[in-house]
């Protein structure tokens, strides 16, 4: 049994603080589901228990079974069981998925030569098409398609603890259903633990939460069962804002907007 533990997390990026004291532990077995407006800082959270560049820990600690997970790197991080699929996964021209794999196992000290059948079987099991995996990392993937290449490379990593930000988004019902059953699975027969975010109910139908927690502008400001995200369907965030508070982050102006436009005197 192993332990995710996160207390009193405060982190931001570019001098802006983003996630405003999170306290969540997340056990072996256990699927977590995060959900929150767009700007809540669900991103963040996720890429700061990765330790992604450029985020900075204000406060807090991120321990895995004691160890401290933010005095890692982010391959140490990897190495200890944590594992990322994320929401807009990287397009690595000239790496192929085996050369990633098998470079995981060799760091693992683990023999790749069990990579290529791990592959396929996984394949197989969430329906992804084998002529996808010689091609570069992502490259040339469509959304769905790079969705699935994550949930691939969770299965044959076997992870302690994943990570899942919007694994739902891009990928259509079938392979929805597939994707969710394989991590479901992976809680049961490995003990995977699951930080799963998302927007929707139905990735939740399949992947079944034990905890669900609502993270409003950097704070979870609810948690409960299953029925919180049912409940959420139909009221939506906004029994979770304060008085005066809007669901939206202010938006800086747009950069693509038409400067030969109406203009605001229009
Ligand atoms: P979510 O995943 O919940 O939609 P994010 O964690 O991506 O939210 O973002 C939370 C807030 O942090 C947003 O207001 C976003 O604009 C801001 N943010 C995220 N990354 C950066 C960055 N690199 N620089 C500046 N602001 C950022
Ligand atoms: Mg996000």
């Amino acid at each position: 049994m192993s332990e995710l533990r996160i207390e009193g997390l405060r982190a931001g990026v570019s001098g802006k603080e983003i996630l405003k004291g999170i306290d969540l532990v997340l056990r072996s077995g256990e699927v977590h589901a995060v959900m929150g407006p767009n700007g809540s800082g669900k991103s963040t959270l996720s890429h700061v228990i990765m330790g992604r560049p450029g985020y900075e820990v204000l406060a807090g600690s991120i321990t895995l079974d004691g160890e401290d997970v933010l005095a890692m790197d982010t391959w140490e991080r990897a190495q200890a069981g944590l594992f990322l699929a994320m929401q807009y996964p990287t397009e690595v021209p000239g790496v192929s998925l085996a050369q990633v794999l098998s470079a995981s196992f060799a760091a693992a000290g683990r023999s790749a030569t069990d990579v290529p059948a791990l592959v396929g079987a996984e394949a197989e099991r969430i329906g992804f098409d084998a002529r996808f995996l010689t091609r570069e990392l992502n490259v040339d993937l469509s959304g769905g398609e790079k969705k699935r290449n994550e949930t691939l490379q969770l299965g044959v990593l076997r992870p302690r603890f994943a990570i899942l930000d919007e694994l739902d988004s891009g990928l259509d019902v079938d392979a929805l259903r597939a994707c969710s059953a394989r991590v479901e699975a992976a809680t049961s027969e490995d003990g995977l633990g699951v930080l799963a975010i998302t927007h929707y109910n139905r990735l939740l139908t399949v992947l079944k939460p034990d905890v669900v927690h609502i993270l409003v502008k950097g704070e979870l400001r609810a948690t409960g069962g299953p029925e919180l995200a049912d409940e959420l369907e139909t009221t939506g965030y906004g029994a979770y804002l304060g008085e005066g508070e809007s669901d939206r982050e202010p938006q800086p102006a747009d950069p693509f907007a038409d400067p030969f436009g109406p203009g605001p005197f229009a």
